[in-house]
């Protein structure tokens, strides 16, 4: 069943989490979407790729809220079997001296001309293991650090195996985020060099060969967010295996095994997801050749029906070429804003569906959500309620937001509660609701459905950010922190509007200026100047949807990266 993938050279793209489909619940959050639109844009192109991911057959988790504002955390299990194939081949792993069986399925990613690109999904639920290493592959980013580290071993080392087994011929490695960088251990020890050969202090294996073949793309402008291991615990759990500890530590880091120095140090190419994050990178780590490839969502995607058959009609050939989007003012007004109006009613019936509360379509409607954690700021716009008020009794406007904490992030869970204190203290005054389960259908939705994208983190965290990029692609202007991807993509009053400026400022500058855009830019033309409204909805899709594409996005790859 592999045959039709196996003749021609791929590159191999490797990723803890990638969004597949929202009915496969393998994704957290941004990084997975990333992933999956990545892949769906290699398979419209017909690039040659194969996606390597972990089976995650419990999911990520199922979110529900209960009466306090709680988040509570169920199991999202679904079933390999309803979806994708079962491949004949196994191999094994050694994790805490034990030999460890993976297992894959393969899943299609079809292309809207044709292409395919193959997902092999690993898998350690085999009768052949224990119980406890029956789980490995079911929670995505649960449980601990060991856990964590077995999930990585399976994905880097089990998967370099698993596409052997298979029968691909890879051309070039490339890793998503740091969690797959064992892959490039593995290859070292693929590439041994004969002691004879050596000079006191070298590597005994061939460096530079294994860096040819490796990609790295990070995503993380935090040392604490990259994935560390202690040495004692990487001892216990993955020695005997895939290499020795001094050789390990040369490249990894002395004190600890940082993943991300790893990745670094057996990466000929390594970039970051924006200019500014690529940027930050390079001061996080000099001495590393830093690019900047800026994130991209992918057009078929994300694009609502209703604004899919404007361009259908008058831009043929933008699911390709989503370039041609740049010939959007030529669209009459009210075409556009008669799709829009369908994606916002659609979005209202589903509030009223999953909350009761009934939106008002005439009024605007602002969107906000993401993953629930402290330096995105979702309460950022609730620093002032009496402001938030008098705003509101101006120029009346509603809030919709949705968001999964980590099972882990006290902090982001505390948010979550904190979200549902306002929404009663604003009551009426100001109409908020939060939507829970956010995945990629509600995410859809709700970048179709408002009329204002939100986003407030604090700089200079946010990586790139794509959700304001969904946006775009159904005419729907961002109102942003200057940081990520929007430093590239705000034009003030083209595309949207900037909140605080883009050297970073403090939390006070950004509320002060937020509550001002709101007051005395945004919601006066939305109320007062309909075609000025349509004109930044038409900046939005003109400029930003064009350019912020998976499209671009991998044919950036391919070029700069892949074809080395
Ligand atoms: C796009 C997307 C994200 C990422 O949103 P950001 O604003 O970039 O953080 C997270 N979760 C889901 C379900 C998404 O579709």
């Amino acid at each position: 069943m592999f045959q039709e993938f196996t003749g021609v050279q791929r590159i191999a793209y490797f990723s803890m989490e990638i969004a597949l489909s929202h009915d496969i619940p393998t994704y957290s959050g941004g990084l997975g979407v990333l992933a999956g639109d990545t892949l769906r844009s290699a398979a419209d192109l017909a690039l040659p790729m194969v996606g390597v991911t972990l089976a995650s057959r419990a999911g990520y988790f199922q979110q529900k809220i209960d009466g306090m504002g709680r988040q509570l955390e169920l199991p999202d299990i679904w079933d390999p079997a309803r979806f994708a194939l079962p491949a004949a081949a196994k191999v094994a792993v050694q994790i805490e001296r034990r030999r460890v069986w993976v297992g894959a399925w393969l899943y299609r990613i079809e292309g809207l001309a044709g292409g395919c690109v193959p997902v092999v999904l690993l898998d350690t639920d085999l009768p052949e293991n224990s119980v406890e290493d029956r789980e490995i592959t079911h929670f995505l980013y649960g449980k601990d650090a060991a856990y964590r580290l077995k999930q990585e071993i399976v994905l880097g080392v089990g998967g370099v195996r698993m596409l052997l087994a298979l029968g691909f011929q890879i051309r070039k490695h490339h890793m998503n985020e740091g969690h797959s960088a064992l892959l490039a251990m593995e290859l070292l020890n693929r590439h041994k060099r004969p002691k004879r050969d050596l000079r006191p202090g070298e590597l005994p294996y061939d460096a530079p060969a294994v860096r040819s073949q490796c990609i790295f793309t990070t995503h993380t402008p935090v040392e604490a967010g990259q994935d560390q291991f202690d040495y004692a615990m990487v001892e216990r759990i993955a020695d005997g295996d895939f290499m020795d500890q001094a050789e390990v530590r040369k490249l990894a880091g002395e004190d600890r095994l940082n993943m991300t120095r790893l990745a670094l140090n057996l990466s000929d190419f390594v970039n970051g997801v924006a200019k500014s994050h690529a940027e930050v990178s390079q001061r996080m780590f000099p001495g590393y050749e830093m690019h900047a490839i800026t994130n991209g969502v992918h057009p078929h995607t994300w694009t609502s029906e209703f604004f899919a058959g404007l361009y259908d009609n008058a831009l043929p050939g933008w699911r390709h070429e989503p370039e041609l989007l740049v010939r959007i003012d030529q669209m009459p007004d009210q075409a556009l804003w008669d799709a829009h109006s369908n994606a916002k009613q659609r979005l209202l019936d589903r509030v009223r569906d999953m909350t009761g509360r009934v939106l008002d379509p005439a009024l605007p409607v602002f969107g906000f959500a993401r993953r629930m954690t402290a330096y995105k700021r979702p309460d950022l716009i609730f620093s002032d309620l009496e402001r938030l008020r008098r705003i509101a009794a101006k120029h009346p406007f509603q809030l919709v937001l949705a968001g999964k904490a980590h099972p882990n992030d006290e902090g982001g869970k505390h948010l979550i509660e904190q979200l549902h204190r306002h929404i009663q203290e604003l009551g009426e005054d100001l109409p908020v609701v939060f939507l829970p389960g956010y995945d990629m259908r509600l995410a859809l939705d709700l970048v179709s459905g408002v009329d204002v994208w939100l986003n407030t983190p604090l700089r200079p965290l946010e990586a790139s950010g794509t959700s304001g990029m969904k946006a775009a692609f159904n005419g729907v202007p961002s109102l942003s922190v200057l940081d990520g991807w929007w430093l590239e993509g705000c034009i003030e009053g083209v595309t949207g509007w900037a909140v605080g400026n883009a050297l970073g400022g403090n939390e006070g500058n950004d509320v002060e200026d937020l509550y001002r855009k709101l007051e005395q830019q945004v919601l006066p033309m939305y109320y007062g100047d309909r075609a000025g409204w349509v004109a930044v909805m038409k900046g939005a899709i003109g400029k930003n949807a064009s350019v912020f594409n998976s499209h671009r996005m991998i044919r950036r790859y391919a070029t700069e990266a892949y074809m080395l």
